[in-house]
């Protein structure tokens, strides 16, 4: 925006030193912010027709009174009024409570107007403002404004009309003519002032239109440069192996690659190869088969004389990987380490100083792998599993690790392609979207809590065909604040409910990792039957013998965190369970657990989760790297977002944008961000 606007509050007349400062402290510095202080909500005073009203929808009607109004009263100071309107062609009721003083003032014939909730039903209004005569409001659509401190809604409204009294001219436009005529978007000064006084709903939507778009591209454009610079700056290895004995290794796999795969492995090469460091995001639906993707992955790093290190959140993931990679690398002579936490003394030593040495091929491990003193002789490749797990801030020093090697981050955790392009829109991203053939769709039930006798009963029955079951509850102790099911609890109802018959394991986050590690190696070898257990065995987990699962107060977890859990089943070439035992309250929460049973894909439960529970709750409520936007909605206005997207890739890579008069504005815009100073967006 012009210069001027960045000039303080202050200088619009009619705002003084006090006003100035309750502005600040809104965050309001300049001009600019205040005429771009735009209301979080409409109260909709315009006229319409009944016909289009939703049920239960706040409205505005003017109309003639039709009959003497009936007062009643419940109490002496509770009381109703009703009488009948003419509205157009419909005559409709409306109700007044606790104002016994408008009985005079309803006439007969008389035209009145009417605020309130519209009963579709019933067709009748209930009261909430009453104007006696004509609609008198110009302005019929009045922007309310989220206010603080000693600023009013009426204050801001006006010192808003000053602003742009003052200096509503002299805003600019960010975008240039091209993108304003390709998309018909509204010049900004127009659209501001629409945003501060709209007359009709079709204007405000055309606003409104503008500035998801201009927050989209800005946003977009900042990802699309993060990501080029990175690529160029951080020059990654190129790396170069013999394509041959990487296609004898995937050639002597047990089984063929999907297509997905295969696609998958081609765009990782590419990367490998390329003299740029790779920063790319692997989906995969639990079971798609991302393991040997990243075995793949690593061999070819391996090949070019490079070490590569297996990153995941959990010990008993590590193990479990570790013990993967040593059985695809069995026949190649390969030196495959295990270091977590619970590594320690002589042994460690002896890891540090062979990978250091450069003796080790792959390290696997959990974040012990970031620490200062793991050092690698030659780090090619880092992949991290389950990368949502890992923060934000591990995830770049990850990147800052050894001489800028390629980055690989895997999930299980399929992420609506809106967050995927915003939260990671500094990444490339492959998807594996194809499970291997023959897979069974894991039978999913939805139960009250009574049902549990038959529970038990059906897993009975198959722990009597040989097969074991996960018992999954949200918390480890009973809680005195929380009405749910604990796993001690249930893991000492199990235990006496299946005496003599099965043995009942618990696992949870308080047990020390030998204590886990015991108890998970207990229930790969099946010693242990049922394994009650907390989310810790949400990831990565693989017992192919086991076929069923029920999780209690399912109604707790999200969508895609059922789904995960589901995942532990359905590894085998059995039939697979999974009972959900949820007494869900509201309707989104029924919604949910009939999806569950509906759908076993992955993507179509994480855009359901993100359309039920909003972006900000996607990741959990830790910093979640979902950026906040004034006007566009993620979920909502997700076309445009991909749109903009793909305008900013042009854009960034285009010598117009670094160069042409007419995008100046938004170069500003970005260097303003500081992106191209090397400050990293997170
Ligand atoms: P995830 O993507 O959840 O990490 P895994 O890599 O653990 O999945 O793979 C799940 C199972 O599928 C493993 O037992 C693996 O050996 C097997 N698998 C992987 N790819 C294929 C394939 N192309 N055909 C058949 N089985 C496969
Ligand atoms: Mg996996």
């Amino acid at each position: 925006m012009n210069s001027h606007l960045q000039q303080p509050v202050t200088e619009i007349k009619g705002i003084g030193e006090e006003t100035g400062l309750q502005l600040n402290e809104m965050h309001i510095f300049t001009i600019s912010d205040l005429l771009l202080y735009f209301p979080y909500r409409f109260e909709d005073y315009s006229l319409r027709d009944l016909a289009e009203v939703k049920h239960e929808e706040k409205i505005t009607i003017e109309g003639k009174v039709h009959s003497e109004p009936l007062l009643t009263y419940y109490n002496r100071k509770r009381s109703r009024l009703t009488f009948r309107v003419l509205v157009g062609r419909y005559l409709i009721t409306a109700t007044c409570f606790n104002r016994p003083y408008y009985k005079n003032k309803i006439t007969l014939n008389d035209t009145v107007t009417i605020t309130g909730k519209w009963d579709q039903h019933r067709q009748t209004i209930t009261v909430s403002e009453i104007v006696f005569g004509p609609m008198i409001k110009d302005n019929r659509i009045e922007p309310v404004y989220s206010i603080k401190g000693k600023i009013t809604i009426k204050g801001m409204k006006r010192f808003i009309a000053l602003a742009l009294e003052q200096f509503g001219d002299q805003i600019e436009d960010n975008l240039p003519e091209q993108l304003l005529a390709t998309y018909r978007l509204l010049p900004k000064q127009d659209a501001i002032k629409i945003m501060h006084h709209p007359t009709n709903h079709q204007d405000l939507k055309q606003a409104r239109r503008r500035f998801v778009y201009e927050e989209f591209l800005l946003f977009q454009l900042k990802m699309q440069a993060l990501r080029k610079f990175e690529r160029e700056q951080s020059a990654g290895a190129a790396m170069e192996f013999q394509m041959d004995k990487l296609e004898e290794f995937m050639n002597r796999l047990p089984f063929p690659l999907t297509n997905a795969q295969n696609r998958v492995v081609t765009e990782i090469m590419n990367d490998i190869r390329s003299p740029y460091r790779m920063n790319r995001l692997l989906q995969g639906d639990v079971g798609s088969g991302k393991t040997v993707v990243a075995a793949i992955s690593l061999y070819a790093a391996i090949l070019s004389g490079y070490q590569g290190a297996l990153m995941v959140p959990t010990e008993i993931l590590a193990e479990q990987h570790a013990q993967s990679l040593v059985e695809l690398f069995s026949d190649y002579g390969l030196n495959i380490q295990l270091l977590t936490s619970s590594v320690k003394g002589k042994r460690r030593r002896e890891i540090l100083e062979q990978l250091e040495a450069g003796d080790i091929h792959i390290l696997v491990g959990t974040h012990a792998l970031i620490q200062d003193e793991v050092n690698f002789h030659k780090l090619g490749l880092v992949i991290t599993d389950e990368q949502h797990r890992f923060g934000v801030e591990q995830r770049r020093i990850l990147r800052e690790k050894g001489e800028s090697p390629d980055v690989l981050f895997m999930t299980a955790t399929p992420i609506p392609r809106t967050l995927a392009i915003t939260v990671f829109g500094e990444m490339d991203v492959s998807v594996i979207d194809e499970m291997p053939a023959g897979r069974k769709k894991i039978e999913t039930y939805w139960v009250k809590h009574e049902m549990l006798e038959r529970i038990l009963a059906f897993i009975e029955k198959e722990l009597a065909k040989g097969r074991q079951a996960y018992v999954i509850c949200p918390l480890i102790e009973e809680s005195d604040k929380l009405d749910v099911q604990n796993a001690i609890d249930v893991h000492t109802m199990l235990s006496f409910h299946f005496q003599n018959k099965a043995k009942v394991g618990l696992m949870h986050g308080r047990l020390s990792a030998d204590e886990k590690e015991d108890v998970m190696r207990q229930f790969s070898e099946n010693e242990v039957q049922i394994l009650v257990s907390t989310t810790v065995v949400e990831v990565g987990v693989n017992v192919p013998n086991a076929t069923m699962m029920v999780i209690y107060d399912a109604e707790r977890f999200g969508l895609s965190q059922l789904h995960q859990l589901r995942g532990r089943v359905g590894r085998g070439s059995e039939q697979s369970y999974c009972i959900l035992l949820a007494d869900p309250k509201s309707e989104v929460g029924k919604e949910r657990m009939l999806i569950m049973t509906e759908t076993n894909d992955g993507f179509v439960l994480s855009e359901k989760d993100l359309e039920l529970r909003g972006p900000g709750d996607f990741f959990g409520r830790k910093q979640s790297g979902v950026p906040e936007f004034k006007v566009a909605d993620m979920v909502h206005d997700y076309r445009t977002l991909e749109v903009a997207r793909n305008d900013a890739a042009k854009l960034i890579n285009s010598k117009a944008f670094w160069e042409d008069s007419s995008y100046k504005h938004l170069r500003d815009d970005l260097l303003q961000s500081g992106i191209l100073d090397g400050e990293k967006l997170d």
